[in-house]
């Protein structure tokens, strides 16, 4: 496993920086965002550091993240009305944290497109 130590997620995965932990597995950790968007804002990180999405090498981490969303969704009874995940990638994307974490939004109605 890759740990980058100035990486604010990879501390929360190391638990060296408080969070609010809402699930985790043997390769991702789930938490409430900090500046929730909606009811239901989750963040899903990978155990190793990845940049962004696109720096993910192993498949199984890929696989292992949409696992836990569907997890965190059920678990917050937004299964059924739906919730929409999102990897902001880049700097048109406003990726701000540079640690791979996919947005598991949910509880309101969504607009599109995105803004
Ligand atoms: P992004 O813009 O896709 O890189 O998203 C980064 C997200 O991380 C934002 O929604 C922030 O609110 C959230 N965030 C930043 N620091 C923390 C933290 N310490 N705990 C929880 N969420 C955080």
């Amino acid at each position: 496993m890759t740990t980058d130590l100035n990486c604010i997620f990879c501390k929360i995965v190391a638990r060296e920086l408080k969070s609010d932990i809402v699930a985790e597995d043997e390769r991702t950790v789930a938490f409430n965002d900090l500046a929730p968007a909606a009811p239901t804002h989750v963040l899903v990180v990978t155990r190793t550091h990845y940049a962004n999405a696109a720096a993910v090498t192993d498949p199984e981490d890929l696989y292992a993240m949409f696992q836990m969303a569907r997890r965190v969704a059920a678990d917050r009874g937004v299964e059924e009305s739906g919730y929409r995940l999102v990897l902001n990638t880049g700097p048109n994307a406003q990726q701000s944290v540079f640690h791979v974490h996919m947005h598991v939004l949910g509880g309101r109605q969504m607009t599109w497109p995105p803004g």
